[in-house]
């Protein structure tokens, strides 16, 4: 009987790649969704690090849904230019920054990275995806990992796929953006595709 595990995510994109990423361990686990995410209150993220918000919000969904084990992750880009930026800000880039408040979030994310990026070099735009996955029971973490995938910010979007900063992040071996690959393909390389890997790999030792 495979093991149940709830993800706690209102992120329609976060959810299409756990999906995919998570099949190949479907004898073991069965991934659902934590059922009415959107009527509890948010997590709060005030950690200083992927790890400390995935792990922080791991255990608060957990009391959700007592006696399950529910999976939470914190991720975003870190540009090496910018010191790592946005980093643990990246969902509230645009926002903090008050910049383009009348664009929809992701359109204004990118544009400010573009802007930011304007004058930095061929050879100075490289950038990773990282993710931190955590997995909690009452209250309790279980296991974490993370995952990254490394690449570079382009000067002006591709492709049609993906979600939030994938348009601009670009893949040199693949010589395509994120937003322009199939999401098999995605989710093998991706950073959230490895942390969860990592994850159920050792959640398969311990449950
Ligand atoms: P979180 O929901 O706090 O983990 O914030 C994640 C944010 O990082 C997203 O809103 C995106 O802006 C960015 N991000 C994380 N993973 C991806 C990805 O796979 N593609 C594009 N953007 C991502």
């Amino acid at each position: 009987m495979p093991t149940q595990l709830l993800v706690a995510t209102t992120n329609a994109g976060k959810l299409r790649d756990f999906r995919v990423a998570a099949a190949a361990h479907a004898a073991a686990f069965c991934i659902d969704f934590l059922p009415d995410i959107d009527t509890i209150p948010d997590a709060p993220e005030e950690g200083a690090t992927f790890a400390a918000n995935a792990c922080g919000k791991a255990i608060y969904y957990s009391y959700i849904a007592p006696g399950c084990i529910v999976l939470a992750d914190d991720s975003g880009l870190e540009v090496t230019a910018l010191q790592g930026a946005p980093g643990i800000r990246s969902a509230r880039y645009a926002t903090d920054a008050g910049f383009r408040p009348d664009l929809p979030v992701d359109a204004a994310n990118n544009l400010l990275l573009l802007e930011k990026m304007r004058d930095a070099p061929a050879n100075s735009r490289v950038a990773r995806y990282r993710c931190v996955l955590a997995a909690a029971i009452n209250g309790s973490i279980l296991a974490s990992a993370e995952g990254t995938v490394g690449g570079e910010i382009l000067r002006e979007p591709r492709g049609a796929g993906g979600f939030g900063y994938d348009p601009i992040f670009y893949l040199p071996t693949f010589q395509r953006t994120m937003a322009e690959l199939d999401l098999k393909t995605k989710h093998t390389i991706s950073h959230r595709g490895h942390a969860l890997r990592a994850l159920l790999s050792l959640l398969e030792t311990q449950t």
